[in-house]
């Protein structure tokens, strides 16, 4: 169909699109209504960690659409509980919570970490944030989020998330008083920038937070599931985390979310957390075969070598252009541009021909890759190669 056939006017505007319906696709490629190809190294942002329309999160869907696919969240179901068995045994914490999207999962650590602070901490509710962190679109993640602007957008803001500064812990400790429960962070920004938590920083949080009896919770709703080179980001700084939640690529597209907490911050008491759709078997059937896949032997070794590979060429390209070179962790990396061109590179890739290039500008000055965790070093190369042809017509 073309463009303008489709009811494109029906839907709410929430943002700039451009003209185009995406149709179909198959691991590292997306098709559009008028038969243009996409190498996709945006994945959904960093959702589709094993690409589009995996083998595995299509088996999984459909073998459990026909068994079962909601009794409801008052019942136990097998995947539910296989998942979770999953998580724990590959993961630092005891208990999980399932849900269906970042913002949510996010929800439900604040409050266990409030309700936490009413049982253990007189009522302490505190959470410390960071600027220019991104925890989610509800009011409450919006509140956390150090996100320009969003303290005034939909004010007033929920109340309780100071900010502190990035790999300053000294910014963090001036913060911490009587009122103080939780300090939260993302192990590496991602909408922020893709900036990471250094490792020394993670470890002086995990010192910090312990001497003042807080518990430190990680978002690794973009950072976890593989996108690092580890399954979980902050197995890098050798730390364990109270609480974390999980987002985007444990469902490799499908609205999946988890909370996960060490078994002494487990207070929920009945009634306290639930939810129409959380930990449904036919999403959590996807999370089983996504995290399984994960931690097939080799896998997260592979995605290292990748990202090892993405980070050269990208060293390579910013060298060429005079660019400022690049960081990240695995396969969440950013080229820095050193000037406000990302916006525009990002177009012109896509509009390139025969075959498009999707790639994000988390801000002006900066390109994000998030490529699929599974995408070759084939594909690497053809990224730059469309890079470059880009670059150049600039
Ligand atoms: C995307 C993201 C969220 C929000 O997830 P949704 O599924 O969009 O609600 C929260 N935290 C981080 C770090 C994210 O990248």
């Amino acid at each position: 169909m073309k463009f303008n056939e489709y009811p494109i006017e029906s839907l709410m505007y929430i943002t700039n699109r451009p003209e185009i319906v995406f149709t179909h696709g198959k691991g590292s490629w997306l098709h559009d209504n008028t038969g243009k190809r996409y190498l996709d190294f945006v994945q959904g942002w960093a959702v589709n960690s094993l690409g589009h329309c995996n083998e595995g999160v299509i088996d999984a869907l459909d073998k459990q659409a026909r068994l079962l696919i909601n009794p409801s969240p008052a019942f136990y179901n097998e995947p539910m509980a296989q998942l979770a068995g999953l998580l724990t045994q590959h993961s630092c914490f005891d208990k999980v919570f399932f849900a269906n999207s970042g913002a949510e999962a996010n929800e439900g650590a604040i409050k266990l970490a409030r309700k936490w602070g009413k049982k253990f901490k007189h009522g302490a509710y505190e959470i410390i944030t960071f600027d220019h962190s991104f925890h989610g679109r509800t009011l409450a993640t919006m509140s956390a989020s150090g996100k320009p602007g969003w303290d005034t957008i939909y004010a007033p803001q929920v109340p309780g998330f100071p900010k502190a500064d990035l790999n300053d812990i000294t910014s963090v400790e001036k913060l911490i008083n009587a009122k103080t429960v939780a300090v939260m962070l993302e192990p590496i920004q991602g909408e922020g920038g893709v900036i990471p938590a250094t490792r020394e920083f993670m470890q002086q949080l995990r010192a910090l937070t312990k001497k003042h009896n807080v518990l430190m919770i990680v978002d690794e709703v973009q950072s976890g599931c593989g996108r690092a080179g580890t399954l979980f980001a902050y197995e890098l700084a050798g730390i364990e985390p109270d609480v974390m939640t999980l987002g985007k690529g444990i469902g490799s597209g499908v609205p999946l979310a988890a909370l996960l907490a060490k078994a002494e911050c487990e207070v929920f008491e009945a009634g306290d957390q639930g939810g129409t759709y959380n930990g449904n078997p036919l999403m959590t059937a996807v999370g089983y075969s996504v995290i399984s896949q994960l931690t097939a032997p080799g896998f997260l070794e592979g995605v290292r070598q990748r990202g090892e590979y993405l980070r050269a060429q990208l060293l390579e390209l910013s060298k060429e252009r005079g660019f400022e070179g690049e960081r990240g962790e695995g396969l969440l990396r950013a080229l820095l541009l050193g000037k406000d061109i990302g916006n525009q590179i990002v177009e012109k890739a896509r509009l390139l021909q025969p075959d498009g290039l999707l790639l994000n500008a988390a801000r002006p000055n900066l390109l994000r890759f998030m490529p699929a965790l599974n995408v070759t070093t084939d594909e690497i190369d053809q990224m730059m190669t469309m890079l470059r042809t880009v670059l150049d017509s600039l």
